[in-house]
């Protein structure tokens, strides 16, 4: 066989990491050297750090050039952070990953084997996410639930980032035009050949998550409003059954008003009334309001993310 070495990216999204990042280099190396027969670049993405991420990972691309470091403009968030690594990825496989050691390296031999198998796609599913909190984890398993349900592309439960994806799968992703990138719908749009393994979750080494409640709320909409719109539609049923129960309401009013004469009470269940529809109305508004917004923000076209420098890349 006279086939070319082939070559593992691996991407990593910074954000606030320094304390992590020594622990996580030193995680990372003994993979290398266990899987010699591949070449390995990590694109680290520094995504806005307030702290010495930057210049800590400065320092490891110095002295390591396998590592390369892109510099964000700012903070553009996790998914804006992860498209730019795979955008400047050159490797005939990615394995995006997160720094805090959430996603076990140990995980990635193990990947690459499936992938070397034939694989497109290698999954790693959290078997265990006792680290997660147990609020986390039910929210985590009511969005996955209400999002299959939505949707027509069902992502698979309890698969995060962590996961191998091929050459073609990463072309495939980067002809995705859209600016709301939701990446694991847009990983499951994209298909192809998959292997699902497992793998225990292992708490943060360091530091917090950057990921509170609001903003996992916001994400979960971001999510089901990528991947379905069914929930416009629901409206016009709600609508139909609302309207028809109304008018079988007013016959009824209608024929008592006949047979007993006019009967002065009554304000109270004409509020409701008009306070339950008046509500609906400003749900079914905010929605149309969320997809809207969407298309106001997909139109403009902005770039998904800025560079400032990057470091450790020759050429
Ligand atoms: N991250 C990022 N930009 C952000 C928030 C997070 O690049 O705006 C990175 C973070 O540094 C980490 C990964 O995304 O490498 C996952 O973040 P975190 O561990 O806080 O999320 P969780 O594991 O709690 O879901
Ligand atoms: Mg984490």
């Amino acid at each position: 066989m006279f086939e070319q070495r082939k070559k593992v990216s691996i991407i990593v999204p910074f954000y606030n990491e320094s304390e992590g990042i020594d622990y996580f280099y030193k995680a990372l190396c003994p993979i290398f050297s266990q899987a010699s027969e591949l070449d390995f670049e990590v694109v680290c993405v520094d995504d806005g750090s307030r702290d010495d991420t930057l210049n800590k990972l400065i320092l490891i691309a110095e002295k390591d050039s396998r590592f390369h470091v892109i510099e964000l403009s700012r903070n553009f968030g996790k998914e804006a952070a992860l498209t730019a690594g795979i955008d400047a990825a050159t490797g005939d496989a990615v394995i995006p990953i997160d720094a805090d050691l959430q996603d076990p390296p140990e995980l990635i031999p193990e990947m690459i084997n499936e992938w070397q198998k034939g694989a497109e796609v290698v999954l790693a599913r959290r078997a265990d996410r006792s680290s997660d909190s147990f609020l986390k984890r039910k929210t985590a398993e009511l969005f996955y639930r209400f999002h299959n349900h939505l949707s027509s592309i069902q992502i698979p439960e309890n698969v995060g980032d962590f996961r191998l994806i091929d050459r073609i799968v990463v072309d495939a992703l980067k002809q995705l035009p859209e600016q709301h990138r939701f990446m694991k719908g847009l990983f499951s749009w994209v298909g192809f050949k998959t292997v699902t393994l497992d793998y225990v979750r292992n708490p943060r080494i360091t530091g917090t998550t950057k990921f509170s409640g609001w903003k996992l709320w916001n994400f979960a909409l971001e999510g089901i409003t990528s991947f379905s719109a069914t929930p416009l539609k629901y409206w016009t049923y709600i609508g139909v059954l609302g309207a028809a129960s109304t008018f079988l309401y007013a016959i009824f009013i209608i024929v008592r008003t006949l047979i007993y004469g006019i009967d002065i009470p009554g304000y109270a269940s004409l509020l409701v009334a008009v306070l339950f529809f008046g509500s609906l109305q400003l749900i079914s508004v905010g929605l149309l309001g969320e997809y809207i917004g969407r298309i106001y923000m997909e139109t403009k076209n902005r770039p998904l993310y800025l560079i400032r420098r990057h470091y450790g890349v020759k050429q």
